[in-house]
């Protein structure tokens, strides 16, 4: 018998118990028995963390997280989840990295913390447009689309998910349905915004294309005699129906809605078609019985902790009052709306904050546990990985603002005078309105590959964030500084933007300042902004200096 062949039982054993904890977790799932499988899951993702068993332990992290998540407990599935994906850091799987990346974003965006949420789905595209894997891609932008809804991006939203539709073509009933009964959602927002804005065209075309969509929504939901599915998407259909002014179909949907809810214990979608009956009465002018379904809808969203729900409904409660004239009932729920609103808001804060310590400590284990493993050329490696990606700008490739304030003092330093400029793209938000976020983000990687493919190699860029970037133009006078700046903007001017998208033209503007002594960077900083924002005042597609 060899050696290897005599230290493989114990770690064999070891995986098989992962195994079975893990199927077991997985039963108590198919049960609905989520507290039991998160638990189980937990156990499993601890064996297999002590016997090195790094695939067992992802797979576990996940299934807890799954899991954690449908128990509402929404901070530990994002602790599951970053555990996870640093497993997958050390497997290199980055499919199961995306993965666990869209898993991830429901929950952030469920504790209000959307700008993480959208970090990670980022991240995601980021590795399915790599793999090239439309299911991943799928997914990550119908999630994202999910998010900008709830930012109440409702514009940007269906972008995402228009996206994800097209692709879900011959993905499974359960994809389909999702991306369907999400553009119904988005549309019951959107109109009455349209038609606010005067955009009568606009509304009655978002308005025909969503019911479409939940009518087929609502076919495939039937088909799979999914009561969950079918509520969902009856409250969705009823509230459009009720936006087309056919109230008496949108009252028997929604009424539909609220009692499949009420049989299997879907307290939730519940009290939502209860607030939508409501609604639905206030638009036909019933003032008081609306108010009397929405007490009873707060009642219930209170009970059952559901914040969100709970302060639409104070502010329509708000509205009601005021419309029938008790002025005192209306300010008392606009009032404690904005009280919930500020608690939830701390709320977020707080999440955070515990978010970011628990990053520290998993980051510091990490790089202990990987210090302990690796010999030392691995080591050098793997830092060298660690410190690019807290260093990079995921979006662009380009070194981050981090990278920037430890690079310009080195810079400094070294030698000749430093000219640094900051560029801003001209009227960037229109260019997400007009185009889409996807093809403002296409914009921004494509104006980071100019102005890196138009500086010296000795020379700096980097993006600050947003839609600005930093220059670092090392060893020049102003007089040089001025020309290549004014190069890199003719550069961005002349570049085939109608290559990307028709109609779509990009410029930039620059703010220019030169460094003489290290001490001297934060006043430069500050006065390259100054004439960054003198050439968008004397009308942009300029340098200042
Ligand atoms: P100005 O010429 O005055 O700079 O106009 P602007 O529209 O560019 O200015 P503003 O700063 O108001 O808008 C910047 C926009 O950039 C707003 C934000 O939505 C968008 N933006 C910031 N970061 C990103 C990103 O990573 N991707 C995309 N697509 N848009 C971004
Ligand atoms: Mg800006
Ligand atoms: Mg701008």
């Amino acid at each position: 018998m060899t050696a290897t062949s005599i230290a493989k039982p114990p770690v064999m054993a070891a995986a098989v118990q992962v195994a079975a904890l893990l199927d077991q977790a997985e039963e108590a799932r198919l049960r609905g028995d989520y507290r039991a499988g998160s638990e189980l899951a937990r156990q499993a993702a601890k064996l297999a963390g002590v016997c090195g068993d790094a695939a067992g332990e992802a797979a576990a992290l996940r299934s807890m997280a799954n899991q954690l998540i449908r128990l509402g407990e929404q901070e530990a599935a994002v602790t599951a989840c970053r555990e996870a994906v640093a497993v997958l850091e050390t497997l290199r799987d980055d499919a199961g990295i995306c993965e666990v990346l869209t898993v991830q974003a429901m929950p952030l965006n469920g504790l209000g913390m959307h700008e993480e949420a959208l970090e990670a789905l980022a991240r995601g595209r980021e590795i399915a447009q790599r793999l090239g894997d439309r299911d991943l891609l799928y997914w990550v932008h119908n999630r994202t689309g999910v998010v900008h809804g709830s930012m109440g991006n409702r514009e940007q939203s269906t972008d995402y998910l228009m996206r994800a539709l097209s692709m879900a073509e011959g993905m499974d009933v359960e994809a389909r349905f999702c991306i369907l009964n999400n553009l119904g959602d988005n549309a019951v927002y959107q109109v009455p915004r349209q038609r606010a804005n005067g955009d009568a065209d606009g509304a009655r075309e978002t308005l025909r294309n969503a019911l479409g969509y939940v009518d087929e929504a609502l076919r495939l939901a039937r088909e799979a005699r999914h009561p969950f599915r079918e509520s969902i998407c009856l409250d969705n259909y009823g509230m459009l129906r009720a936006l087309d002014y056919d109230f008496e179909a949108a009252d028997r949907m929604i009424e539909d809605s609220r009692a499949i809810a009420a049989i299997h214990g879907y307290r939730s979608l519940e009290s939502a078609a209860l607030q939508h009956q409501a609604h639905v009465r206030l638009m036909r002018g019933e003032c008081a019985k609306a108010i009397e379904g929405l007490l009873e809808a707060l009642d219930r969203a209170v009970e059952a902790g559901e914040t969100p729900m709970a302060m639409e409904i104070h502010r329509e409660l708000s509205e009601a009052y005021e419309q029938v004239g008790n002025f005192a009932a209306a300010l008392g729920h606009y009032k404690a709306y904005h009280l919930l609103e500020r608690t939830a808001h701390n709320d977020v804060a707080a999440a955070r904050a515990r978010m970011a310590v628990h990053q520290f400590e998993l980051d510091n284990a990490r790089l202990e546990a990987e210090l302990a493993r690796v010999r030392s050329a691995e080591l050098e490696v793997a830092t060298l990985s660690w410190q690019r990606q807290a260093t990079e700008d995921s979006l662009t490739g380009l070194p981050n603002r981090r990278f920037a304030e430890l690079r310009l003092p080195e810079m400094v330093a070294s030698g000749g005078p430093l000219c640094v400029a900051i560029a801003d793209v001209d009227l960037f938000k229109g260019v997400n309105d007009r185009f889409g976020h996807f093809v403002g983000d296409e914009v921004l990687r494509q104006i980071a590959a100019v102005l890196r493919d138009n500086v010296r190699d000795l020379d700096l860029v980097a993006r600050l964030g947003g839609e600005e970037f930093l220059i670092g133009l090392d060893g020049v006078d102003f007089e040089d500084a001025r020309a290549r700046c004014e190069l890199l903007r003719a550069q961005v001017a002349a570049y085939p933007w109608e290559g990307l998208q028709p109609g779509l033209s990009v410029t930039i503007s620059l703010g220019l300042a030169i460094v003489r002594a290290e001490e001297d960077l934060p006043a430069a900083m500050i006065l390259a902004d100054r004439h960054l924002y003198e050439a968008k005042r004397a009308g942009r597609n300029q340098v200042g200096s």
